[in-house]
């Protein structure tokens, strides 16, 4: 591994303004990138399809021919990130990197494409032996996996994947996420004044007030979450309301608990709009699936050993309650974990990772590419 390199690399990646939607020019570069460094290098036109907008950028699938006979293997990361994204730029200090701007640093997912990247460049220059090697680089992860989700995998022959899109300790792997179901509604009354006829008046935001007040928010149990987090109604004070907006989303390790809960929630706001004789509009998006890999599996066991012979501490097996690429991964049939790859406080402009956890990210990635 080349440390200067593989931050040259971050660096280069980095300097892409790459919003969900808009990862165009970083997509192009790492098409080339991946061509230059001898392998097999498709595109597909996912932007195009999410976006309508005309492009030809899109998902990034790479195939590395192997020279052992070990099952092939795949790796991906996503090149997409938040915002504010425009202008990204790095500062060091006290081998910590952080963002020097207003922008995030990028670090999610760019210190995980830098880790391929330069798990690839080392196998080429030390001549490593390795199996049939796979890479994706997808877009739009961070919009509920919309890239990931509409990829073509029928090219794909790994049965395992090491995704890396984990913030936290370097090591560190995640080996279950929950299914994200999020909802919107619309409460219908009626509108009247409010001085003049009141009574005529059916208030939309009383009913949705009685439905959540009777909804239980927060962690629901071990593993399940629901949130209400928007609420908007109503035209002016002396008005009764007769719209409101209500969103949220409920996470659960378990799909179908996750789905009752839903329809608990739709329940809910019916009973109390019937009430009041108002309506209610209920709709909602099943995000993502939950996924759950035994710790005796292939894939988790093949990443130990990779930790251990890369002479690093055994690392912790978690829960995630972040959804990832690997969520479409584990539906498709390819089971893969999500590992650690030098992240923290994503989604802030505070992102920083440290220079060692970035190298070891990258040793762990060469140690699991040539076991
Ligand atoms: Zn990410």
């Amino acid at each position: 591994m080349n440390k200067e390199r593989l931050l040259r690399e971050f660096n280069k990646l980095i300097s892409f303004d790459s919003p969900s939607f808009y990862e165009d020019e970083i997509a192009f570069y790492l098409y080339d990138k991946l061509k230059e460094l001898g392998l097999e290098v498709s595109m597909d036109n996912a932007l195009e399809q999410i976006t309508g907008r005309k492009t030809k950028a899109g998902n990034i699938y790479g195939f590395l021919k192997g020279n052992t006979e070990e099952d092939p293997i795949l790796f991906s990361s996503h090149m997409d990130t938040v915002k504010p994204a425009q202008n990204k730029k790095a500062v060091i200090q006290d081998r910590i990197v952080k963002s020097a701007g207003d922008a995030v640093l990028g670090a999610d997912d760019a210190t995980g494409i830098a880790e391929i990247i330069e798990m690839l460049t080392s196998i080429k220059e030390e001549k490593l032996s390795h199996p049939d090697i796979e890479v994706i680089f997808f877009v739009a992860e961070e919009e509920f996996g919309k890239g990931s989700a509409i990829f073509d995998y029928s090219k794909v022959k790994s049965k395992i994947a090491y995704v890396l899109d984990l913030s936290g300790r370097v090591g560190d792997a995640a080996i279950s996420a929950p299914s994200i179901i999020s909802f919107e509604l619309t409460v219908t009354g009626k509108a009247s004044h409010a001085g003049f006829e009141p009574e005529s008046g059916i208030s939309s935001i009383m009913a949705s007030a009685k439905a959540i007040s009777r909804i239980k928010t927060g962690r629901i149990n071990d593993e399940t979450t629901l949130n209400i987090g928007t609420i908007s109604g109503g035209v002016g004070k002396n008005i009764v309301p007769e719209k409101t907006f209500v969103t949220g989303e409920v996470r659960s390790m378990n799909h179908d608990f996750a789905l009752e809960q839903i329809n608990n929630i739709k329940r809910i706001f019916n009973e109390e709009a019937v009430k009041l004789n108002a309506s209610v509009d209920f709709s909602y998006i099943e995000n993502i699936f939950a996924y759950k890999i035994d710790k005796k599996e292939c894939v988790v066991q093949k990443y130990l050993s990779a930790v251990a012979k890369a002479g690093y501490e055994p690392p912790k097996l978690i829960n995630t309650f972040g959804g990832s690429d690997n969520n479409t991964f584990n539906k498709k049939g390819i089971h893969g974990i999500v590992i650690a790859n030098a992240m923290n406080d994503v989604h802030t402009t505070k992102e920083y990772f440290e220079l060692e956890e970035f190298y070891k990210a990258t040793n762990i990635c060469i140690a699991l590419a040539t076991s």
